[in-house]
């Protein structure tokens, strides 16, 4: 986006970045509801491959909900916000490069939009197109939480199983949030990042 596009976009972006359990949908959630507090349509999305817990909901690892739609496709987003003034989308690194257009266009029609994502995937290599949204971004909220071994500020996730079909889609026991220090990435090969 050249600096002209930008200005001629009136709509927002935020992103929420940071590993595994650092409080991402927290942070997410709470938009929404600041959102509705002041009279905006809100709306959430996650992504169809997102099934755990809930797929109607946003859940936080504490349990906290929100609804949400599940869609397969980022490009779907934009005719399913027709009608709302913010839009929240989980998991930013699940939607691959098209969530970029999606968002500027959804800011070309003067949206509010909230994409909360992780930073760095299981290899330490930052997650796409989590870094172009973040550029993109007029704010950027890093999340952080405590790394597991020595309690200091955990910005990666560590992959605790061996890596099967749902790359990034982890449950408790599967990631532990872990400090550059105590962080070890997984070993090559690592997939084609798309
Ligand atoms: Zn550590």
């Amino acid at each position: 986006m050249n600096s002209e596009d930008r200005k001629a976009a009136s709509g927002q972006l935020e992103v929420v970045a940071g590993c595994m359990f650092s409080g991402k949908t927290e942070t997410l959630i709470a938009r929404l509801r600041e959102g509705q507090e002041r009279g905006l349509r809100v709306g959430a999305f996650k992504h169809t491959i997102d099934d755990r817990y809930d797929p109607e909901h946003l859940v936080t690892h504490a349990q906290d909900k929100f609804p949400a739609r599940r869609i397969g496709q980022a490009d779907s987003i934009v005719e399913e916000s027709d009608g709302l003034d913010l839009i929240a989308i989980e998991e930013g690194h699940f939607w691959g490069r098209t969530l970029l257009e999606v968002v500027q266009q959804l800011m070309s029609q003067g949206k509010q939009v909230v994409i909360a994502g992780i930073h760095y995937d299981a290899w330490g290599r930052p997650f796409p197109p989590m870094p172009e949204l973040m550029d993109l971004a007029d704010r950027v909220t890093h999340k952080y939480t405590a790394c597991r071994v020595c309690g200091g500020q955990a910005r990666y996730s560590q992959r605790m199983i061996p890596v099967g079909e749902n790359l990034m889609v982890g449950g408790v026991g599967d990631y532990e949030p872990r400090c550059a220090r105590c962080f070890e990435p997984l070993a090559d090969p690592a997939p084609e990042q798309e």
